[in-house]
Order: structure tokens, then C-alpha cells, then sequence
């Protein structure tokens, strides 16, 4: 970002429906002139500057005498908005000419087109919202299943910040106090003893250590779930790949990463997004002349969460390639399973699953299996606090490395004033996940993230 641009004082405008034909196309406009601009390209049956919040108007959009489109503008006024700045909402027509034209006319009368992000980093400077729900706009503008759209709304709705504003305050209590005491250290008073200070940080390190548990959940919520497809060539595994892809009947993306030794595709399975690679039968071990296949395949295996070690009943569970597996991943991820049992119905064998690419058999199962691997057993729930988002994570563990610090202080006698240093560390730390503390470089990170007209 720019940092010569009056960030917060100055009328920014952009697109906010997505940049392609469409029936209607919402431009936004937000800052101290949005009425004022407006007003010079729109004629209407009033001035939106005289118009009452929360109405819509029709009228049409002129450059000097030419009309350009013919509108309706719905009015917002400070603070009663998304940015909590006035804003105005052009709905044109989506035609990619109208909306140049119209950003073009609002661009010569001084409106600056927004950056990316940039309406959202105004609502959290105008307290609208805080950092983790501003962060929580992005993940629902992306969320392409159900589980992780419901994740962020969890965020968005404020459910973790009202946790991390909770521990916050329960420190900012006790290190007050801690704080009061010095000043008093000529005359011996305690406000708050050690014990109870300690009592606190133990529960506050509590709560911390279960926000940071729901992390993996989290992540899977927010980001999906890596999964591999590993076996010799010919046991079927992009039939069961493809099997998958017509079960889930929700490809998420039509585009898959196809590169010549790896198919990636992504689907839905029960509103959770997974991502399946299919290593197409490339050997894990070094080898000179696949070289390139291998160290794909091996990374594609590295980063999966589970690995589908798919054999067929002709060859056997080979167990020179599930050897190799166990030394790149854990065991509990890795899932084996037996193709082409259409075909021999009878065969048996402990720890390994039966299936068919062919008519099916045993892929319920299989979803149930990976479904089980990923969440053990935790369902989503609306109602608790989730860590989704690594930025959250670091801060965590930093606040809680501070509150150990402050116990340690306290059982090796330290006075009040460094344990109090050390407890106003951590509500730092809490304060930077909800964006109390804050730096133009960790907004500019988050927000740069977004797209243009949100
Ligand atoms: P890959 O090399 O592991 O990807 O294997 P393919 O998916 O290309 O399958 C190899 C051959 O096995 C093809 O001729 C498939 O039609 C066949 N095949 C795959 N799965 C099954 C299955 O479950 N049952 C039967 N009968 N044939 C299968």
C-alpha cells in the first residue's frame, strides 16, 4: 500500500460485485465526499447529500451531458456503515464499460480507487469490527464448502474474539492491581496476592492451551484437508479418483492442478473440503531418471494429512512401498486399501479396507475412515470458540509463554513489578489476535490479502 495516500481521510471507490458481465454491478463509495462526488454525476429526484440513510434512489449517472447509465444508489451515513464512513452504493448495470466509466468520472472528481482490502481496513479503524472478524471476511468471501464457510461466520460472529477480549481483561485485572501495589511499596499493602495472581495465570494458560487444541480442527475447517493417492501403477488409483469425484458429485474446482506426475482435484465430501492428489504410481524412493516425479510425489505425500495406499488384489499389499510410506508419514494417517474386490470378494485381511473403484464397494467407508482421521470424533459446533488461522496461533503461544514466565517469576519471589511486566506482555500478545496492538505491517499483511472492493 501507498503510504503517501491520506489512508483514512481521503474517498476511495471500487467495484464490490465480482469483475465480470453481470445483470447489476455495485460500486462503492466510501469517505467524508462520497455524497458530495456522487452528487455531481448522479441526478436523481433529490441529492443524495439531503438523502435519509438507509434508502435507495433512482436516477441516472451523467458525464457532462452524457448519460451513462441509468441507477439505483443506496445510501449509508457515518457511522451506520460497513466502514462506518458515508457510503454510497452505485448499482449500474454489469457491463464492464458502465462501471469504467462510472470509476472513471468519480476518479476525475478526486475519489482514489480503493485498495485491495481496503473498505474492511477502514471498518476496523473505525472499530466496526475487530482484526480476527476483519480476517474473518476474507475466509467467508473464500469458503468454498459448507464447514469452512460456517468457520468463519463462527469468527465473523466474534466468538474467538470475545474469548481472546475475555482473557484479556481477566489479566488487565490482575496486573492493575500488581501495578497499584507499587505504588503503595512504601506501605506494605497487598491488593492482590500471589496466589490468586498465580490462580488466575493458570486458568488463563488453561483456556489458551484448549483455544490452541481446536487449531487442527480449525484448520481443517478453514483449509481443507490433504489427501494422497499412493500405490504402484495400474491398482486403480485414478479410477478410485475418479470414482470419488463422481460420489462427492461437488468438484469444487474445475480447474485441477495437472501437471505431468500429479492430478489434484478438489472436492466436497459432507460440506469438508479435501484435496486429493493422485501421485500416479511415481516411485517414492530416489531415482535419477524420475527424479523430478519423485521429489513431487514425495512432497504431495509429505503435506498430505492422510494417504490413501491404494493395492489391488492382483498384486497384494506391497510391502516395499508401505515401508517407504512409513517413513514420510505418520501411520495413523495412512488409510489401506484393497481395489478391485468386485472381482475377488473373498479376500481378507486385518488393518486393510475393501474396495471397488469399479461398483463402489466400501467408499462410504472410506469417507467415514478419512472423516474420522481428520476430526476424531469432534463435530463442528457454532457455539465454541475455533482457532482457524495461524496468525492466532503464534499470538497464543506467545501470551502463553509469557504467563509462564510470570509463574516463574512468582515462585522465585520476584517483586510485583516484574511479574506485572511480564502479565502485560501476554495481554499484548492477546491484544495483537483481536488487533488492540497493531502494526502497519501486520495490517498491510492481512489486508493485502483481500480482494479489491471489499
Ligand atoms: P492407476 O495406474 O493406479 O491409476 O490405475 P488405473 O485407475 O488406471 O486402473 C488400472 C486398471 O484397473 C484400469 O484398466 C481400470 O479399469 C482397472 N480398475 C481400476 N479399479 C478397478 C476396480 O475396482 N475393479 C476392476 N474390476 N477394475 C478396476
Amino acid at each position: 500500500m501507498n503510504m503517501n495516500i491520506d489512508l483514512n481521510n481521503d474517498t476511495i471507490a471500487a467495484l464490490a460485485t465480482s469483475p465480470s458481465e453481470g445483470a447489476v454491478a455495485i460500486i462503492r463509495v466510501s469517505g467524508k465526499e462520497a455524497f458530495h462526488i456522487s452528487d455531481k454525476i448522479f441526478r436523481g429526484k433529490i441529492k443524495l447529500s439531503e438523502a435519509k440513510p438507509f434508502t435507495i434512489h433512482y436516477g441516472d449517472i451523467y458525464n457532462d451531458e452524457k448519460k451513462v447509465d441509468d441507477v439505483l444508489v443506496s445510501i449509508f451515513k457515518s457511522p451506520n456503515s460497513y466502514t462506518g464512513e458515508d457510503v454510497v452504493e452505485i448499482n449500474s448495470h454489469g457491463s464492464f464499460f458502465i462501471i469504467k466509466s462510472i470509476l472513471e468520472l468519480l476518479n476525475d472528481l478526486g475519489v482514489r480507487n480503493a485498495e485491495p482490502g481496503e473498505f474492511t481496513r477502514r471498518a476496523f479503524l473505525n472499530g466496526k469490527i475487530d482484526l480476527v472478524q476483519a480476517e474473518a471476511v476474507a475466509d467467508l468471501i473464500s469458503a468454498r464448502t459448507e464447514v469452512s464457510m460456517r468457520g468463519a461466520r463462527n469468527q465473523l460472529d466474534g466468538l474467538l474474539s470475545a474469548k481472546v477480549k475475555y482473557l484479556r481483561e481477566s489479566l488487565l485485572n490482575s496486573s492493575s492491581l500488581l501495578e497499584l501495589e507499587l505504588d503503595f511499596s512504601e506501605e506494605d499493602v497487598e491488593f492482590i496476592s500471589s496466589v490468586a495472581v498465580k490462580k488466575k495465570i493458570d486458568e488463563v494458560v488453561n483456556e489458551i492451551d484448549q483455544l490452541l487444541s481446536s487449531y487442527s480442527f480449525g484448520k481443517v475447517v478453514r483449509e481443507g484437508v490433504n489427501v494422497a493417492l499412493v500405490g504402484i501403477p495400474n491398482v486403480g488409483k485414478s479410477s478410485l479418483l475418479n470414482y470419488i469425484l463422481k460420489e462427492s458429485r461437488a468438484i469444487v474446482s474445475e480447474i485441477p492442478g495437472t501437471t505431468r506426475d500429479i492430478i489434484r482435484e478438489e472436492v466436497s465430501i459432507d460440506g469438508v473440503l479435501f484435496r486429493i492428489t493422485d501421485t500416479a504410481g511415481i516411485r517414492l524412493t530416489e531415482d535419477t531418471i524420475e527424479k523430478e516425479g519423485v521429489l513431487r510425489s514425495r512432497e504431495a505425500v509429505k503435506n498430505s494429512d492422510i494417504v490413501i495406499f491404494v493395492n489391488d488384489i492382483f498384486s497384494g499389499v506391497s510391502e516395499e512401498l508401505f515401508g517407504e510410506l512409513k517413513n514420510i508419514v505418520s501411520r495413523e494417517t495412512i488409510i489401506t486399501v484393497m481395489n478391485k474386490t468386485d472381482l475377488d470378494t473373498s479376500y481378507k485381511r486385518d488393518g486393510v479396507l475393501n474396495i471397488s473403484a469399479k461398483d463402489g464397494t466400501g467408499i462410504p467407508l472410506l469417507f467415514a475412515i478419512m472423516k474420522e482421521i481428520v476430526f476424531g470424533g469432534k463435530v463442528f459446533s457454532e457455539k465454541s470458540a475455533l482457532v482457524t488461522n495461524s496468525r492466532h496461533v503464534s499470538s497464543l503461544k506467545k501470551a502463553k509463554e509469557f504467563l509462564l514466565m510470570a509463574n516463574n517469576s512468582i515462585d522465585a519471589g520476584m517483586t510485583g513489578e516484574f511479574i506485572a511486566v511480564d502479565l502485560r506482555n501476554a495481554e499484548s500478545a492477546l491484544g495483537e489476535i483481536i488487533g488492540e496492538v497493531t502494526s502497519d505491517d501486520i495490517l498491510n499483511n492481512i489486508f493485502s490479502k483481500f480482494c479489491i472492493g471489499k
